[in-house]
């Protein structure tokens, strides 16, 4: 018997949900607020490790698929101090498939191939399941009642409510990301410094991260320790030389901002802030670490929604791989709302018990990488790249 079941959001986690269904020809609504999958930028570059997204790719069937999009060089990596000097320079060996890169977008296109997503759904809230079932309410004042309601809407769920009162919360550090485009033409020095893959300069309580995207596209991330309302409050100030904020919108005063808080690094890499286009503030919110709720018969959370957690490389494949394990275990299941509120209970103790440990790492992990000390970034590299 086929339940009927709603994904909410069309992410990674609830594409990777929908299309493992699809490939047990189970039928599933995909609702996603945005009115078209490029409404909104993609994104930058993501590594999917062999254990999490590679293996959700592999049970949707999209393994060979990804291979060929997919840029293994890009997980050289190179780190400098704030002088411009070389520290470390990994280069992956040849054959070397634990974490290539793919650009957002074409990860997207890749899970969405047939999936028939319905566009411009935004789901305002999840009622208190009935005999009827859980009735999902749209922003536009529909309501529609499904067998299990699947929470895949990122960091601001509107599903989480129907499980959980956590909230996220402001880790205290910020990303300022900006971008370049046509390194190779336009910038080849920085094309050059920047290299297949990746690039980070280590400071006190600072870091500037660079990441090569395919077709010639650098993303820049500028990330610093602030306070939550940097942007929004004029009265507060962003480093011990107490600069006065800069409005947002305005891209120079963000830049020259940017450069006054970097101020002293070496300027090949202040170049990266020099030439990026515009800027996208963002404050890293999480959710409390092992964050768990009591079951819901009716409804569950995936990816961000359950576990946001510091970007650290695992947020996507995370939510990938819970997408892929929670489709099927309900294709799986046997006939029955008991067998699919089971199914769903098991998966969500598996989920949660992933999840806690990987919050854990990104936790600790972003404390050393934006730290005021910074050799611990280095010392957490040498940790975690083979030697
Ligand atoms: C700067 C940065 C860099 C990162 N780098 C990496 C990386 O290298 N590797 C990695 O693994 N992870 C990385 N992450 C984390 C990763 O982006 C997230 O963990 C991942 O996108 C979570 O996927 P998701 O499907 O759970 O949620 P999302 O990607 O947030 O998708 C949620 C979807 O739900 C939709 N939606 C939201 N609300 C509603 C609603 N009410 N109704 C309907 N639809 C709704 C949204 O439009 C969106 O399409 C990074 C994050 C950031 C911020």
């Amino acid at each position: 018997m086929r339940h009927r079941i709603a994904v909410v959001g069309s992410g990674p986690a609830g594409l990777a949900f929908a299309r493992v269904l699809h490939r047990h020809d189970y039928p599933v609504a995909v609702l996603e607020r945005d009115p078209a999958p490029d409404t909104r930028p993609p994104g930058g570059t993501l590594d999917l490790h062999e254990g999490l997204g590679q293996l959700a790719l592999d049970k949707a069937g999209l393994l060979a698929e990804f291979r060929e999009l997919s840029r293994p060089e890009g997980q050289a990596m190179r780190i400098l101090d704030a002088d411009g000097t070389v520290l470390r320079d990994w280069q992956p060996r040849p054959g070397d498939r634990a974490n290539p890169e793919i650009d957002r977008g074409q990860l997207r296109d890749l899970l969405l191939g047939p999936l028939d997503v319905r566009w411009g759904q935004g789901v305002r809230e999840v009622a208190p399941g009935t005999r009827d079932g859980v009735p999902v309410r749209f922003e536009d004042g529909r309501q529609e009642t499904f067998d299990l309601v699947v929470g895949a809407d990122g960091a601001w769920s509107r599903v989480r409510p129907a499980v959980s009162s956590a909230m996220p919360h402001y880790t205290g550090v910020t990303f300022v990301e900006t971008s370049l485009d046509d390194v190779d033409t336009r910038h080849p020095d920085l094309a050059r410094l920047v290299g297949d893959g990746s690039l980070a300069v280590y400071g006190v309580n600072r870091a500037l991260v660079a990441q090569r995207n395919s077709g010639g596209h650098v993303k820049v991330y500028a990330q610093f320790r602030a306070p939550l309302d940097r942007h929004t409050n004029p009265d507060r100030q962003i480093d011990p030389n107490r600069r006065a904020d800069p409005d947002p919108a305005d891209v120079e005063a963000v830049r020259s901002s940017l450069l006054a808080l970097f101020d002293g690094w070496a300027a090949p890499v202040l170049d990266l802030l020099r030439h990026g286009t515009a800027f996208v503030h963002r404050p890293l919110h999480v959710l409390p670490v092992s964050h768990t709720w009591a079951h819901v018969p009716g409804v569950t959370l995936l990816g961000d929604a359950a576990h946001l957690m510091p970007p650290l490389g695992a947020g996507a494949n995370l939510a990938m791989l819970d997408g892929a394990e929670l489709a099927e275990s309900v294709a799986a299941a046997a006939p029955g709302l008991g067998a699919l509120d089971e199914a769903v209970r098991a998966f969500e103790e598996r989920m949660w018990a992933r999840a806690g440990r990987w919050a854990q790492i990104t936790t600790a992990g972003l404390e050393r990488l934006v730290s005021p000390d910074p050799t611990e970034a280095l010392a957490l590299f040498d940790e975690v790249q083979p030697s």
